[in-house]
């Protein structure tokens, strides 16, 4: 049987990599390693080196099937696992979830950028930035706002001791949301348009609550999207296991 490397990191990977271990199919899963606590069941973590590294994996560990599950902004990884899919002949196929949509009673402005998130900031107002460690620093020179971070890592706020750090890992409920809309007083949210439903209830208590959300939009060039859903990636790799 066709052997299938995931690159994961996502919700979508671990419903992949439950469906393909249901099916009897072999698979890896690859993590970048950036979380102290991967998932369980990974078997590989850390970069593979570039194109020309994962191009050298897949033909040397016979991979026959590429599905690329990655986070719709990791947008470094996705590019390279198309081109290095291409160059050794494997099938790429890409996993990935839809954006979220703005619903009646939303107040959301689009932004192409965290630089640009940043720049529109209210000066005065208390920020829930829910967009994790690394996206921290474009927000770090706003001194004039009152800046809450959730991540699940913690950050480097080099001389910004007065940003409060919320330390969690998804998934939030709309119970817990508000618990932290009770805590802090948000008066605006910045988030990344993630999709997916483990961590939208934060986009429902920012509806109930009246809060503007300045949502990032997805980067530019990442390859176009097979599959939504594990079980729409399971339909699509089926005839080629
Ligand atoms: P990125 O900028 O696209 O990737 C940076 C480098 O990390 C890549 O060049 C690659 O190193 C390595 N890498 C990334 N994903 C990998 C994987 N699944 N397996 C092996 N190596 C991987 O990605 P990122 O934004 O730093 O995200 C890193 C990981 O966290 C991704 O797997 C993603 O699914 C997950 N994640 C990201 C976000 C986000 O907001 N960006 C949110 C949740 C989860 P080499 O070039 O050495 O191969």
């Amino acid at each position: 049987m066709t052997k299938v490397l995931v690159l994961g990191g996502t919700e979508e990977a671990r419903a992949l990599a439950a469906a393909l271990e249901a099916a009897g199919v072999p698979f890896e899963v690859s993590l970048a390693g950036v979380t102290a606590a991967p998932e369980a069941g990974a078997a590989r973590s850390g970069g593979f080196g570039g194109v020309d590294g994962l191009a050298a994996v897949l033909r040397e560990e016979g991979f026959g099937l590429l599905v690329d599950a990655t986070h719709p902004f990791a947008a470094t990884i996705s590019p390279n696992a198309r081109q290095a899919a291409r160059k050794v002949g494997v099938p790429y196929h890409r996993l990935e979830r839809p954006p979220w949509r703005p619903a009646a009673g939303d107040d959301w402005q689009d932004v192409a950028s965290l630089e640009e998130a940043a720049a529109r900031l209210v000066p005065g107002s208390t920020v829930f930035l829910a967009v994790g460690a690394r996206s921290l620093p474009p927000f770090l020179k706003r001194n004039d706002v009152r800046l809450v971070l959730r991540a699940i890592e913690p950050p480097d706020v080099g001389t910004r001791d007065d940003i409060v750090i919320v330390r969690a890992r998804g998934p939030f409920t709309a119970r817990m949301e508000r618990a932290l809309w009770d805590e802090h007083g948000f008066d605006m949210l910045v988030t990344k348009n993630s999709g997916g439903h483990s961590t939208e209830a934060k986009l429902r208590v920012a509806r109930e609550r009246r809060t503007p959300v300045l949502m990032v939009a997805r980067p530019d060039g990442q390859p176009a999207p097979d599959a939504a859903t594990a079980g729409e990636m399971m339909v699509l790799l089926r005839p080629h296991l």
